[in-house]
């Protein structure tokens, strides 16, 4: 038996022998020299304004394992996970109003200038047109994060505007100026239904009508983590080859299958939503639900499965990427339209942003 190396890697995590395994075994000869990641949260933990109670963690499992990566940590653990490669980003800070998002756009910015990487301001829906121009006039700011959550602070739950309309967090005089720059617009839909919602679906196709410059990405193909929400939503937008996806935070073999074979090589990035996805474990899917599995004893971990299964877990990033191989094997694609997904449309729509005006 080897010794077992550990790396720590972010948090609670670490980088182990299964892990190196598993890349030898199903990475190593697959996966494109270049890797570019189009969602991870990068964000100084010194620009943490609220140290999360223990109430507040339990709440909800992302904000368990939900821990700020500061760029170089984050620049370190890429070059573990994906060894040989060549890497680049593009980051975004927590969208979260715990943090201080104008001192944490400003570091991530000058980071990702220093790192070659790119970034998204995360932006609230109260601020003017005039805030968000200057954070797009900042080199390698392409564009803008939004979330509901941004609307207003409730420390009782995130998901306080889960229903609100779209243009609630993501108004129109910040539209106008993020199309007049031509601006990138990573976009997680709000909806307990998800992006199936209609008025998720009305108003992402008014978005993209009304201010066709903007590179929308919808982030987490939709939030369509089981093949019922994927089938669903997906094809309600399949016509529209203007607006894109990121696949983070998506380990569903078949939600992969479906997204790739629906809208082809030339719409989805590669994104892992970093560093929640160095969790170590496997999901598992029923109908419109899913299980986190994971071998730390979290609070929300209440359902462990046996030693013997634990000891084999690997990264969650390396499961969605196994999920992304078996998928583009089945369907038969070329190194040309892996390429694509894990890197080419990613530089395609930042060389399109970058023009800016
Ligand atoms: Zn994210």
């Amino acid at each position: 038996m080897p010794t077992d190396k550990k790396n720590p890697l972010y948090y609670v995590w670490e980088y182990n022998d299964v892990d190196r395994a598993f890349w030898q075994e199903h990475m190593a000869d697959w996966l494109p020299m270049k890797i570019f990641d189009a969602h991870t949260h990068i964000n100084d933990p010194r620009h943490r304004l609220v140290k999360p109670t223990q109430a507040m963690r339990q709440q909800y499992w992302v904000n368990e394992v939900f821990e700020p990566i500061g760029a170089d940590d984050a620049k370190r653990c890429y070059s573990t996970v994906f060894p040989d490669r060549e890497f680049s980003c593009l980051a975004f800070g927590m969208p979260s109003l715990d943090y201080d998002l104008q001192a944490s756009n400003t570091s991530l910015q000058q980071a990702t200038v220093q790192k070659g990487w790119y970034s998204l301001a995360v932006i609230r829906p109260q601020w003017s047109a005039q805030t968000v121009v200057d954070l797009l006039n900042k080199e390698h700011v392409i564009g803008v994060k939004v979330y509901y959550s941004l609307i207003s602070e409730d420390t009782g739950s995130r998901d306080k505007h889960i229903e609100d309309s779209i243009y609630e967090f993501l108004p129109h005089h910040q539209l106008e100026v993020l199309n007049e720059y031509k601006s990138w617009v990573t976009l997680h839909v709000p909806k307990a239904d998800r992006l199936g919602h209609p008025d998720n679906i009305r108003e992402i196709r008014e978005i993209h009508e009304r201010y066709p410059n903007i590179k929308l990405v919808i982030a987490h193909l939709g939030r369509c983590y089981t093949l019922e929400h994927a089938q669903e939503a997906l094809p309600q937008l399949s016509d529209m080859p203007g607006i894109y996806f990121d696949n983070s935070a998506v380990l569903n073999p078949q939600v992969h299958r479906y997204a790739m074979e629906l809208l082809g090589p030339n719409r989805i990035l590669y994104g892992t939503d970093n560093p929640i996805f160095y969790m170590r474990g496997r999901r598992q899917w029923h109908k419109r639900t899913y299980t986190n599995r994971t071998n730390y004893p979290f609070y929300f971990n209440t359902d462990r499965e046996s030693p013997e299964i634990e000891a084999h877990y690997t990264l969650y990033m390396y499961e969605a990427l196994r999920a992304i191989k078996s998928a583009a094997q089945d369907l038969n694609w070329s190194r040309d339209e892996i390429d694509l997904l894990f890197c080419g449309n990613a530089q395609k729509l930042i060389a399109d942003c970058t023009h800016k005006i």
